[in-house]
């Protein structure tokens, strides 16, 4: 029923493919045509019991798909239900849903999951994990695979019923998430494939969890700051996405990719590239002169020290 990730010792589901106990991976690499026995129906004597101690990190679709129906603002929504988390080992910030007291997503209740046509990608999943190898480089290829996570507590596999994963993927609505989550997942994967090489700036991390998880503030920061004076936008694209969400979530992931990876996603004014340039050039200009200067004073020290030597010895 449900799939999550985590940083923390809790539950044995994740959004990005890591298990924290591997012993209840199966150890053979599915794919879309493997066959799944599987079902999961309110009459299972474990029906919900898949919903607690468990992290659900949300993507950015998740969140926006979820509040919508529960006419919540994106601050509102984050506010009630969700707690940051850092997504899949990496430094950057995301959210997950915030259980109960006693450990249950505040979305359950004995008759089941109150937003299930909304849950969340990783409950769609659930009990299919998905993983890719991706090559870090840009252009680089991504090979997706998947695999069955079965949980002692998990009844839905002594079920009859069997399918295939293409089949299991279709009748959860996972290609849609899938797809509407793609490149916001790519991100998340490539920074992690830098590992602890490289850090994001306090800012960076800023700009990530804003975009990332609040598309209303993100609205904002296009149309409201120096947004449009540094990116080169068409006038068809600003139309759309002042008014489509999913239009803006999109855009959103391009922004990112562009602005943490330098990725040519979205086209920077040239005038902006070429007051960079001035300003690179005008603070290489400045460094040499300092280095200069401090050459110069060096050798002024040293004439000095030479002439004091001199002195003494006279
Ligand atoms: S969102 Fe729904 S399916 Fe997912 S854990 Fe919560 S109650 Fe269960
Ligand atoms: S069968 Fe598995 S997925 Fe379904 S409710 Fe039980 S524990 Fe959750």
């Amino acid at each position: 029923m449900t799939d999550a990730t985590t940083n923390d010792q809790l539950g044995g589901k994740s959004l990005f493919g890591t298990v924290t106990n591997p012993s209840n991976i199966m150890p053979t690499k599915m794919g879309l045509n493997s066959q799944l026995k599987f079902r999961c129906h309110p009459k299972v004597s474990c029906f919900t019991a898949c919903c607690g101690n468990i992290n659900i990190i949300l993507t950015p679709y998740d969140i926006w798909r979820i509040r919508k129906p529960l006419n919540l603002s994106a601050d509102e929504f984050l506010l009630r239900f969700t707690v940051p988390t850092y997504l899949e080992k990496t430094d950057m910030p995301g959210v997950k849903i915030h259980l109960d007291a006693e450990g249950r997503c505040p979305f359950v209740t004995p008759e089941g999951c109150t937003i299930y046509p909304y849950r969340p990608t990783t409950c769609r999943y659930y009990p299919v994990g998905m993983s890719f190898f991706h090559e870090a480089a840009e252009g680089g290829t991504s090979e997706e695979f998947y695999f069955l996570v079965k949980e002692p507590h998990c009844k839905g596999h002594e079920e009859e019923q069997t399918m295939t994963i293409r089949e299991w993927r279709a009748d959860q609505g996972i290609d849609e998430s899938d797809e509407m989550n793609k490149e916001w997942m790519e991100l998340v994967m490539r920074r992690k494939s830098f590992g602890q090489q490289a850090t994001l700036s306090e800012a960076a991390q800023k700009i990530f969890f804003m975009t990332s998880t609040d598309l209303d503030k993100f609205r904002n920061f296009v149309f409201n700051s120096s947004f449009l004076s540094i990116y080169d936008i068409d006038q068809t694209t600003l139309d759309v996405i002042k008014t489509d969400d999913i239009a803006l979530l999109k855009f959103s992931f391009k922004y990112l990719a562009s602005s943490l990876f330098g990725t040519n996603d979205l086209k920077i004014k040239s005038e902006k590239i070429m007051a960079k340039a001035d300003e690179l050039k005008m603070s290489q200009a400045e460094s040499e002169a300092k280095a200069e200067e401090t050459y110069k004073k060096l050798r002024e020290d040293r004439d000095s020290l030479q002439e004091s030597i001199a002195n003494l010895k006279k």
